[in-house]
């Protein structure tokens, strides 16, 4: 270990930066931060460091660096660019036994300043020891990647309630106590920005340690279930609070929608349950209400992961409801819907100022409810229409849009296993696109889009030419063509 990491307390000492450039105002800034009395020594200065210094945030002196600078400081920092003042400020701070550190130069720094993850009061610090800063960052980027962004807010609440549990639980029952609250409901709860939920559970908890610490046993603690969106399909897609929890869960209940890659980023050792469709709609359904009141109820951290978002053609209202009938904490975590994905993808803007003003997500399956009327709506091509689960009824939704009035040329897009590997588009009109998916051989899972916004192409489009119900033509070249994107 070259260096020895620790955190130090700056409040109210005396700090001295010399230089007065962009770099020295960063540091500024971190010294500010962490409640340092800053000085300034350079005869010009950064604005940023000018506007400090007028506020009285610092003080600014305004000549060439001189060891009596230096004074009773506790840390020096030298950011110019000349490596005679730099060596100059070294040695000086070095004399007086001040941890120096040189922007930069490590061979005349006493201290360096790691790569950092703010999250205050949690602060994670990365360091190559000088070695590879670039490595420390993505190390840094990658950890920045894992936590929660209000995970600060955790520590502070957790903080705020250490003595009471100090007095209401003994030392063994106290440790299990936290580590339930660092990783349960309660922390999901704060994370997720609802501190009241969070401090109701607290109390919960609270109670149900001190009643199971009364029977000299641990127990398991409550369960609790994430409804999570897994996105389309590429892994990249999944939010940081999906990977978050992902990382966390004890069970992983999933579907086929959910791709291998998503579940290689599950932690490494959860159950990993299947709950694709084998029962039959009802059958399946239910016995996923089962599986997540059993696990729920056994004390597991349950993930149940849904293609794209849970809430668009996912059932996830439903299994929300038997959660909350049998009282089960539950987290919902949106994901990025088929058709935002397919939609990226394709490289077909689903609103476009010229070309459409609304978007409609519609079950595609005939037995979905909709009549005439709703029909009349999405043959408008200035309407968006997104078809979900409509492959296999291709020909029959055609024939629908074209009898509420949809001409034969009415852009249409077809798109298969979005963000996959094997992702596939066909555009064309109503008139050619069966014929075009039958040609192609597209499986499902697969949307199919339609409206002007079907027939954009980012190059034919960008003149800015007024679109108007069959303006385009099927031969609209796909950008996701030159793009490489055709499996
Ligand atoms: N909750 C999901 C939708 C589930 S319904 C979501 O928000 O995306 C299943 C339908 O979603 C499929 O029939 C298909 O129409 C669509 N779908 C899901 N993933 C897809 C993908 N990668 N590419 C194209 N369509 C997809």
């Amino acid at each position: 270990m070259d260096y020895l990491p620790v955190f130090l307390r700056l409040k109210q000492q005396p700090a001295v930066v010399v230089g007065g450039g962009a770099v020295a105002a960063r540091k500024v800034s971190a010294l500010l931060k962490a409640g340092a009395r800053v000085t300034v020594i350079a005869p010009e200065v950064h604005p940023q460091v000018a506007a400090q210094a007028a506020r009285g945030e610092l003080r600014h002196i305004a000549t060439a660096f001189s060891p009596l600078h230096l004074g009773d400081a506790v840390a020096v920092i030298a950011a110019t660019d000349d490596r005679a003042v730099n060596a100059a400020v070294s040695q000086a701070a070095q004399q007086r036994r001040i941890p120096v550190n040189v922007v930069d130069d490590a061979s005349l720094s006493t201290f360096i300043f790691p790569a950092i993850i703010d999250r205050s009061p949690l602060l994670v610090a990365v360091s190559s020891a000088g070695h590879a800063p670039v490595l420390a960052r993505r190390v840094r980027a990658q950890i920045e990647a894992l936590l929660p962004s209000r995970l600060g807010a955790l520590a502070r609440f957790m903080g705020e309630r250490r003595r009471a549990v100090q007095r209401a639980l003994g030392a063994l029952a106290r440790r299990r106590f936290w580590e339930r609250i660092a990783s349960g409901p309660v922390s999901v709860r704060v994370l997720a920005g609802d501190e009241s939920g969070a401090a109701q559970a607290f109390g919960r908890e609270l109670l149900t340690s001190r009643v199971i610490g009364a029977q000299a046993k641990g127990g398991s603690g409550l369960g609790e279930v994430y409804l999570i969106g897994a996105g389309p399909g590429d892994p990249d897609l999944l939010t940081l609070r999906a990977l978050q929890l992902l990382q966390q869960a004890d069970v992983i209940l999933y579907d086929r929608l959910v791709s291998r890659e998503v579940l290689e980023r599950a932690r490494r050792d959860a159950e990993l349950i299947f709950v694709g469709k084998t029962l039959g709609e009802h059958g399946q359904q239910e016995h996923i209400h089962e599986l997540l009141l059993h696990h729920a109820r056994a004390g597991k951290r349950v993930a149940r992961l849904k293609g794209g978002d849970p809430f668009v053609f996912g059932r996830g209202g439903e299994e929300l409801e038997v959660l909350a009938a049998h009282d089960i904490p539950c987290t919902v975590v949106p994901g990025i819907t088929a058709a935002l994905g397919a939609a990226a993808a394709a490289m077909l803007p689903l609103t476009h100022r010229r070309l459409a003003h609304s978007v409609t997500f519609v079950n595609g399956h005939p037995d979905a409810g909709t009549d005439f009327q709703d029909w009349r709506f999405f043959a408008d091509p200035q309407r968006t229409v997104v078809f979900y689960m409509g492959l296999g009824h291709l020909a029959e939704i055609v024939a629908r849009l074209r009898a509420a009035g949809a001409g034969p040329d009415h852009p249409a897009a077809l798109i298969a296993h979005a963000t996959l590997p094997a992702q596939q588009i066909v555009q064309g009109a109503l008139a050619d696109i069966v014929a075009r998916a039958h040609t192609r051989a597209l499986a499902p899972p697969a949307l199919l889009i339609v409206g002007n916004v079907a027939a954009f192409s980012a190059a034919a489009d960008a003149g800015g030419f007024p679109a108007a119900a069959g303006s385009f033509t099927a031969a609209a070249s796909a950008p996701a063509l030159a793009a490489g994107a055709l499996a």
